[in-house]
């Protein structure tokens, strides 16, 4: 076997067992999460806001119900993980802000989503609810639902 043939199938099977440590069809975020980031990353301007999200997953849908954030490291060109999440298994992806117009991923934000995590959010300006695009570890767009958490 090809060493290009053995890397695809051990990126597949990685790939496999992680869906299969999540298992989800559906992502759904709580209103109380999405109203946060948008307060943070509007409170951080002009710098870039990060921080972790907190969820898990039951009957096929992961539901991101947290954030967990500290003293983050930016630069104004790019966002740089500086720090570890916190040791907890309820960690499932991250959440950052762009300072401009576009919400899509760069090529160090690919690098960090693929590490850890399975959902990856990015809010671009105006930051608003509407500007928050989730991806998965590879960059790919996913869609999520809002729900009211009911507190
Ligand atoms: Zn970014």
């Amino acid at each position: 076997m090809g060493s290009k043939l053995w890397n695809k199938l051990k990126n597949w099977l990685k790939r496999f067992f992680e869906l299969e440590k999540y298992d989800f069809e559906r992502v759904i975020i709580d209103k109380e999460v999405i109203d946060n980031i948008v307060e943070l990353a509007n409170q951080t301007l002009p710098k870039e806001f990060i921080a972790f999200l907190e969820g898990k997953a039951r009957k096929k849908v992961l539901r991101i119900y947290g954030l967990v954030y500290q003293e983050y490291f930016a630069n104004p060109s790019y966002t740089v993980y500086k720090f570890d999440p916190p040791i907890t298994s309820s960690i499932v992806g991250s959440v950052h802000s762009h300072p401009g117009p576009s919400n899509r991923p760069s090529s160090a934000d690919l690098h960090s989503f693929s590490k850890k995590g399975v959902v990856h959010l990015i809010i671009r300006m105006p930051y608003k609810a509407e500007n928050i695009q989730a991806y998965d570890k590879n960059g790919n767009r996913i869609s999520f639902e809002v729900v009211n958490s009911g507190k």
